[in-house]
């Protein structure tokens, strides 16, 4: 049997009606021996329907979920669900408080800690909550990101893909519902592989729609708007919530990211000039941007090209750049 989680909550998950409160994560630090910091929970409940798990603020400085998650708790009455919605929206709550990708309190990244440990840090007894307690619970789970401080993203939505075909035809039907412009494919090569939240979830058969919204630690209105209408149709879709007021979305346009080539490194330092703009079309060879040595002024910058052909998908965003830093990702159509 898996160790208990250590976090409790006056919240009943069981409970009808709406509930508004906080998980407690438990500290024991200098200036609160017995405390414990307050995750934000909605959870609205009527009946026996499917539930839905939403989170955003799995990163602290990604903005458009996390809004549109409020908005979203602010608007639903218990008596238009059918089942049940549990809405987080600060899931990592000390690195939404702090602004930050990653918790102050141990520097853990919470989509890089999964399954995530129960006597672990806080960041990775987060995860184990989500893993042990909220995804048993879950039909659907809803993660929304966008590019935080060092990314700029196109708007879209991910699923990792599914060795099962009933299983991955589901994941499919789910992020066209989503309706984001873009809908990409990805195990995780280039980020967080094995240790993410989608990849926990696959064990346990949930199935998981991620989004990328925007990025820059800024809020970009037309990330909130795919953010909070794909969520709602996907309520609607599964029975949850009903909303007619709702437009079909355009078709997705599905893309995947096959290998490592698709992305673009530095390999100086240096301050990064981009070239293109995310969602541009690119082709192999062509001029990504330049790195301009801080150090050699008179010095030509360097050059860097895409090695593949396919679309921007993010780029970095801070100017400012360190070797090993990641300048673009690229994707392609789906083959
Ligand atoms: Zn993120």
């Amino acid at each position: 049997m898996s160790t208990p989680t250590r976090i409790w909550s006056p919240i009943s998950f069981e409970k009808e009606g709406k509930q508004t409160g906080s998980l407690r994560l438990p500290i024991s630090s200098d200036l609160s021996a017995y405390g414990w910091i307050p995750i934000p929970v909605v959870c609205l409940k009527n009946g026996k329907g499917p539930t839905a798990v939403l989170f955003a603020g799995t990163h602290g400085d990604e903005y458009e979920g996390q809004i549109a998650l409020f908005e979203l708790a602010r608007e639903i009455s218990p008596d238009d669900v059918n089942g049940r919605i549990i809405i987080l929206p600060s899931l990592n709550f000390p690195a939404v408080e702090a602004g930050r990708r990653v918790s102050p309190m141990d520097d853990g990244n919470l989509n890089r800690v999964y399954p995530g440990k129960a006597h672990g840090t806080p960041t990775e007894m987060i995860a184990h909550y989500v893993t042990s307690v909220l995804l048993p619970m879950a039909d659907l789970v809803v993660d929304l990101h966008s590019g935080g401080r060092s990314l700029e993203y196109v708007p879209c939505a991910l699923i990792r893909p599914s060795a099962d075909a009933e299983r991955h035809a589901r994941l499919m039907q789910l992020v066209s519902v989503f309706g984001a412009p873009v809908s990409y494919l990805t195990d995780g090569k280039g980020g967080g592989g094995n240790t993410t939240l989608p990849a926990s979830a696959e064990a346990q058969g949930v199935p998981v729609i991620t989004a990328e919204l925007g990025g820059g630690a800024t809020l970009q209105h037309i990330g909130k708007q795919i953010a909070s209408n794909g969520v709602r149709r996907l309520l609607h879709h599964m029975g949850i919530y009903r909303d007619d007021s709702l437009d079909v979305p355009a078709p997705t346009r599905f893309t995947e990211v096959p290998t490592r080539d698709y992305f673009v490194y530095a390999d100086d330092d240096g301050l990064f000039e981009p070239a293109v703009a995310v969602g541009a079309d690119v082709v192999a060879g062509q001029l990504a941007g330049y790195l301009h040595s801080i150090h050699r002024p008179t010095s030509a910058p360097v050059e860097l090209c895409f090695p593949v052909e396919g679309m921007v998908a993010c780029r970095r965003f801070p100017t400012l750049t360190r070797r090993g830093d990641c300048l673009f990702g690229l994707m392609r159509d789906l083959h």
